[in-house]
């Protein structure tokens, strides 16, 4: 499933396709995907269109033009492919989007569990309206976190995974941040000292970070051949290793369930 480390790497990638480019042409071949696409409505605000800018919510990808933004998710087996055509020519191709002079962007899905949809400027979108801050976003203080996170019992572990608090961070990214940062994951969030936050989002920052590198820079090293994307290139200090040794101490990585998820962790390490 593409996660925000491959969602950020797609929307670098598209940058100098789509920035400042107008959108000559859409074609769709289907009407819904997980949600119906509002084809005409799209087609009416965003044809003939410059994308001033494309911006990243959590895992979505806003294409804004003037009077609002057309709104990408890739689901669990998405894919957006450059391609020199305006013709699908691989199966689950549900739309083609061509931007100025020549580029064409495939839209695929297999299993159908992405969208496209429109989100009005003014109004913005259920689906993104109530996200919480993006962790790689320069105005996200250790400080702010602490005081989202002040007298809250939950664990550190469910509020860096909770949308509404911070956007976008997977079961992977923060089982690994965690563990870069010392922190223990059933350590409530109201209790982590400002310090602890500092280091924390630091953490965060550069397993996404990196994670973001190993996906590459153009559209091709993004969507290789072999499918191996993003959190696969990265290596994985706890997530999946229980009963390994810790790369740090040796202390056999455990594992535990919270809130319907696995969490893997160093006991040693993780005491804070
Ligand atoms: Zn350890």
């Amino acid at each position: 499933m593409p996660e925000l480390p491959e969602v950020e790497t797609l929307r670098r990638a598209l940058l100098p396709l789509v920035e400042n480019k107008r959108i000559l042409g859409i074609r769709f071949f289907r009407k819904d995907l997980r949600f119906p696409i509002p084809q005409d409505q799209i087609k009416v605000q965003v044809i003939n269109k410059k994308t001033q800018r494309i911006v990243r919510r959590a895992k979505y990808l806003l294409l804004q033009v003037e009077t609002g933004s057309m709104l990408w998710h890739l689901g669990m087996s998405g894919r957006v492919i450059q391609k020199n055509t305006m013709d699908p020519d691989e199966p689950h191709t549900h739309a083609i989007f061509h931007f100025e002079p020549d580029t064409f962007l495939h839209y695929i899905d297999p299993r159908r569990f992405g969208c496209i949809l429109w989100v009005p400027a003014s109004e913005g979108h259920p689906l993104i309206n109530h996200l919480g801050l993006e962790p790689l976003a320069p105005d996200t203080t250790a400080r702010a976190l602490k005081q989202n996170a002040r007298g809250r019992k939950a664990s550190i572990k469910s509020f860096l995974m909770d949308s509404r608090q911070l956007a976008g961070v997977g079961n992977i990214y923060a089982c690994e941040s965690l563990f870069k940062a010392g922190i223990g994951p059933k350590k409530p969030a109201g209790n982590l000292r400002l310090k602890d936050w500092e280091i924390l989002l630091q953490s965060l920052r550069e397993t996404l970070e990196k994670s973001i590198q190993a996906g590459g820079t153009t559209l091709r090293d993004f969507f290789n051949t072999d499918g191996k994307k993003g959190y696969y290139i990265i290596q994985l200090n706890v997530y999946g290793r229980e009963n390994q040794p810790c790369p740090l101490c040796k202390t056999p990585i455990s594992r535990i369930v919270q809130i319907g998820r696995s969490t893997f962790f160093c006991k040693s390490c993780q005491r804070i």
